[in-house]
């Protein structure tokens, strides 16, 4: 992968001599990973803009995390970033305490395929995090993390990527997505305003989400494709959606300890 060419910098901020090269030798081997891939060459396709310069540079936090998005390094002019650092995703690294089973979406390649999802949304300015989502996505956290998490689904599907851990829930954590949602046309089963929100994304990013669909038709997880040749379809399933959203707000408000005729009354009066 030709950094230059698709207008990327590895900085290694706060490291020094040999720790320096070996993140950037480090980074460069995930981005390669990415680049290999049908859907990782279509993502940094469509980042590549040489007006929109991305940084990759360690993360800061000492958790179990990476950051991606826009900045302005100088004002008015908008930039891509990624805070990642190999070491976090690593055996001995931050995520390693996490339980068995957290390991979804969190091979070196893949938290940097999420991170740089979010930067494309910087790049085409579309950054919408404000869309709400219907309760049943509320483990999605908002709308750029259901994007992130959709997208990566979608890689981890590819079947060019070759070493991957498989389809992750949502952004809460890392644990594995419900096998009905992993079905065909789960996702818009799955909660009453997962088809808007695809159909969202797919309005305002045309060129990818065609992409995305077009060369990766048949995969076992590709609902961006579902949406595009079955549109009606999908959107007819938003009732189902709405039914498990009233019955995950049922559910909720019961393990709460709210008596039955006050949860029936709430979930008639808020959905
Ligand atoms: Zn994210």
């Amino acid at each position: 992968m030709d950094l230059a060419f698709h207008n990327f910098t590895i900085n290694p901020v706060g490291l020094a001599g040999t720790a320096a090269r070996q993140y950037i030798a480090q980074v460069h081997e995930h981005l390669r990973w990415i680049h290999r891939t049908t859907s990782g060459r279509i993502l940094l396709n469509v980042i590549r803009r040489p007006t929109f310069p991305v940084e990759i540079r360690p993360y800061a936090g000492a958790d179990c995390n990476a950051m991606g998005g826009g900045e302005f390094k100088t004002p008015g002019n908008l930039s891509g970033f990624v805070e990642y650092s190999p070491g976090t995703f690593s055996r001995h690294g931050a995520c390693s305490a996490l339980p068995a089973g957290q390991d979804r979406g969190r091979i070196w390649d893949e938290i940097l395929f999420h991170e740089l999802v979010h930067v494309f949304r910087n790049a085409t300015r579309k950054w919408d995090a404000a869309t709400p989502l219907s309760f049943a996505m509320r483990h999605y956290n908002n709308n750029e993390e259901f994007i992130a998490v959709l997208c990566t689904n979608i890689y981890v599907s590819d079947r060019t990527n070759r070493i991957k851990s498989g389809l992750r829930k949502g952004h809460i954590d890392y644990s594995a997505m419900d096998p009905l949602d992993a079905t065909r046309f789960g996702l818009f089963l799955s909660s009453r305003n997962a088809f808007a929100l695809v159909k969202k994304f797919c309005d305002d990013n045309p060129i990818f989400t065609k992409a995305l669909s077009d060369k990766l038709p048949d995969i076992v997880y590709n609902p961006i494709a579902d949406y595009y040749r079955y549109p009606k379809f999908c959107e007819a399933l938003s009732v189902f959606g709405a039914m498990k959203d009233r019955m995950a707000l049922s559910k909720s408000l019961t393990s709460l300890g709210v008596p039955k005729p006050f949860v029936d009354w709430i979930v008639s009066a808020v959905m």
